[in-house]
């Protein structure tokens, strides 16, 4: 498939996250613009990645096949505003930023649009990113395939059938990788209160999530509760951490966490 020329509007962490990606994966820098109101954001972008950059959004717009605006939701409406004046008929718009839905894009833009929206979550500034998509109706494979090739660059994508069911993404991906992070916190917090070093906890902490992560995705024919149940003999001491999570209804806590997630995405939007 044929390089498509993209923009970035907006120049922060997930732009350069996707960028960096693009770049090492052999996107040619030459077909990538950035656009950003301060300078310094672009010189590093065009010294890392000899990506083109600019401050002018409609200039880069213009000249792009596909536009990803990637500013915070709050300035959302005045930076498409001011790209209301080109012609956008035969461009992709994608968009990472959370919580706006498609239909106010087309409002913005004043003119029907050809929309993706993405909801990326932080790890995708390391490559292991999980990206939940969904087009709007009237977008063809190709344009599906090119925002495809952007969003893996940061890591994996699934498909959504409905716009609503992003949601779901931001509670079961966008959002949790903090879950873990507290969870982890929590465990060097106990490490450290039993006497460990702050360093000795975390490196315990870290490895055992991560060796855990790779269990789960190495051994797809095995169900979580399988692979809980390998590690935990019956009155053993995984035993007796388990059940004190059960006790406490870990799982119930789960389900409120994540519905609080969903409704907090709906109430933003
Ligand atoms: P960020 O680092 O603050 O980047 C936003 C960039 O937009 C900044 O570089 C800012 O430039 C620039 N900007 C401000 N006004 C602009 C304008 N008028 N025209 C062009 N650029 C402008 O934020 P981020 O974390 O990358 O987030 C970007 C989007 O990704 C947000 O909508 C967010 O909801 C979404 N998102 C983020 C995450 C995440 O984990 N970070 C996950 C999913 C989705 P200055 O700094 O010079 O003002």
């Amino acid at each position: 498939m044929t390089q498509a020329s993209v923009c970035f509007i907006g120049a922060g962490n997930m732009s350069r996250s996707i960028i960096s990606g693009m770049v090492n994966n052999g996107y040619d820098p030459k077909l990538i613009y950035a656009s950003n109101p301060s300078q310094p954001k672009l010189d590093a972008l065009q010294a890392d990645f000899g990506i083109n950059t600019s401050n002018d959004n409609l200039a880069v717009a213009k000249q792009c096949d596909v536009i990803v605006f990637s500013v915070k939701p709050q300035l959302m409406e005045q930076v498409c505003n001011h790209l209301a004046q080109l012609d956008l008929s035969n461009k992709l718009v994608v968009t990472i930023a959370a919580g706006i839905p498609a239909k106010r894009y087309q409002d913005y833009l004043k003119q029907p649009i050809k929309l993706i929206r993405t909801m990326p979550n932080t790890p995708t500034q390391i490559g292991y990113g999980m990206t939940g998509l969904h087009a709007q109706d009237n977008i063809s494979d190709e344009h599906k395939q090119i925002c495809e090739l952007l969003m893996q660059s940061g890591g994996k994508v699934v498909w959504v059938e409905q716009e609503d069911e992003l949601d779901q993404v931001i509670a079961l991906a966008g959002s949790s990788p903090a879950y873990f992070f507290l969870f982890i916190e929590s465990m060097i917090e106990t490490g450290i209160k039993m006497g460990m070093s702050e360093q000795q906890a975390r490196e315990l902490a870290q490895q055992a999530a991560l060796g855990a992560a790779k269990m789960v995705i190495q051994n797809p024919e095995q169900s979580l509760a399988t692979l809980r149940n390998n590690v935990t003999s019956k009155g053993g001491t995984t035993a007796q951490a388990v059940n004190t999570f059960e006790q406490g209804d870990l799982r119930g806590l789960v389900d409120k966490a994540m519905h609080n997630c969903v409704a907090r995405a709906k109430e933003m939007a």
